[in-house]
């Protein structure tokens, strides 16, 4: 298991994506989640959208291996889906937020937990202004969240920073393949 956290804007989607890309035996985890899509997002790939009540239902159902609420919305990492693909040997990489890391970091000890760092908060608020995908209360609210993320970061074994998108890449992908040769 691969546990990838980042404050929202440091690139660790497109990072994950990319790293996907160029691993073998190596899967993601989709999420399930209540927030709508944004523009290009697909459903079953990004996220799996659900209703509020659908979410409490799968709660209740003890689908998840963890859940948490970020920026508002619901968000839960499948366990079959998790444990299914860890018992076949394939590993699992999961890009989640700081709460998920630690709740699944308990039940998972020999998890590698990764934590993508902003160049700085500065640099943090640029990129989710030129996204242009949330509003100004909204990237507001994602940047009190990130002080709070970046201090939950010590929590985590490896560390690195998104600066430069292609050092960021090779620095992730060579730290996964020597977790794995150990
Ligand atoms: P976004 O809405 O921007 O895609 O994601 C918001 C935050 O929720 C990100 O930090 C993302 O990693 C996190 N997240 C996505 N899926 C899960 C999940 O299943 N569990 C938890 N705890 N966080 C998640």
């Amino acid at each position: 298991m691969i546990i990838v956290s980042a404050p929202s804007g440091a690139g660790k989607t497109t990072l994950c994506q990319e790293v996907l890309l160029r691993l073998k035996e190596i899967t993601k985890s989709i999420s399930s989640t209540t927030r709508s899509p944004r523009v290009g997002e697909k459903h079953g790939i990004d996220y799996f959208f659900v209703t509020e009540s659908k979410f409490k239902k799968m709660i209740l159902d003890k689908r998840f291996s963890e859940w948490a609420k970020v920026h508002g919305h619901f968000y839960g990492t499948d366990k079959k889906f998790i444990e299914e693909n860890m018992e076949r040997g394939m590993d699992v990489l999961l890009s989640i937020d700081v709460q998920g890391g630690a709740q699944l970091k308990k039940q998972y000890p020999d998890a590698i937990m990764i934590f993508v760092h902003p160049p700085s908060l500065g640099e943090l608020e640029n990129r989710l202004q030129k996204r242009q995908l949330d509003s100004p209360q909204t990237i507001e609210k994602r940047l009190i969240e990130a002080q709070k993320e970046l201090k939950a970061s010590s929590e985590y074994q490896y560390h690195i920073t998104n600066d430069d998108f292609s050092k960021a890449l090779s620095e992730l992908t060579r730290l996964i393949e020597s977790v794995r040769k150990k």
